[in-house]
C-alpha cells in the first residue's frame, strides 16, 4: 500500500483492511504535525532542572522542521485502532493546513461518521451527542 498526497492530506492506495477482522477500516482524524511538535511535547515533560539542556538540543532544527500527516484509523466492528506517520513536504503541509483546512491542523470526518449508523450508535454511546 502507498500513500497518495490529495487536497487534504494523504489517502491510501487501497482501502485499509483490519488485521483483525477483515473489515474496511475508517479515518478516524489526519493531524498535520511538525517533530518540533512532539518535541515541545517532551520538553514540557522533562523536569524543570533539564529543560534548558532539552531546548538547546532541538534548537537547530526550529528553522527546518520535518512535517508528517499523523493518521488514526479504526475498525468499525471489532474497534481495532490503528496509526501512520505519513512524512511530507514543508510546501505540501502549509498547502493543506491553509487552503484546505482552514488553518486547521487537524481534520475529522465527522460527516461521513454520521452517514455509517454502526458508527453513529457506537460514538452515541460514548456520548458524543
Ligand atoms: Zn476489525
Amino acid at each position: 500500500m502507498k500513500w497518495n498526497l490529495v487536497q487534504n492530506g494523504h489517502e491510501p492506495s487501497e482501502p485499509i483492511k483490519c488485521p483483525i477482522c477483515g473489515e474496511k477500516m475508517q479515518l478516524r482524524w489526519s493531524t498535520i504535525n511538525t517533530h518540533m511538535d512532539i518535541a515541545m511535547e517532551l520538553f514540557f515533560r522533562r523536569p524543570n532542572e533539564e529543560k534548558s539542556k532539552y531546548l538547546l538540543s532541538i534548537f537547530d532544527e526550529v528553522e527546518n522542521p520535518s512535517w508528517v500527516n499523523d493518521m488514526a484509523w479504526k475498525c468499525r466492528e471489532c474497534s481495532y485502532w490503528c496509526q501512520f506517520g505519513v512524512p511530507m513536504k514543508a510546501d505540501d503541509a502549509k498547502k493543506v493546513t491553509r487552503e484546505e483546512r482552514n488553518g486547521e491542523r487537524t481534520f475529522i470526518p465527522i460527516e461521513d461518521w454520521w452517514e455509517d449508523a454502526i458508527i453513529k450508535d457506537r460514538l452515541k454511546q460514548l456520548g458524543y451527542w
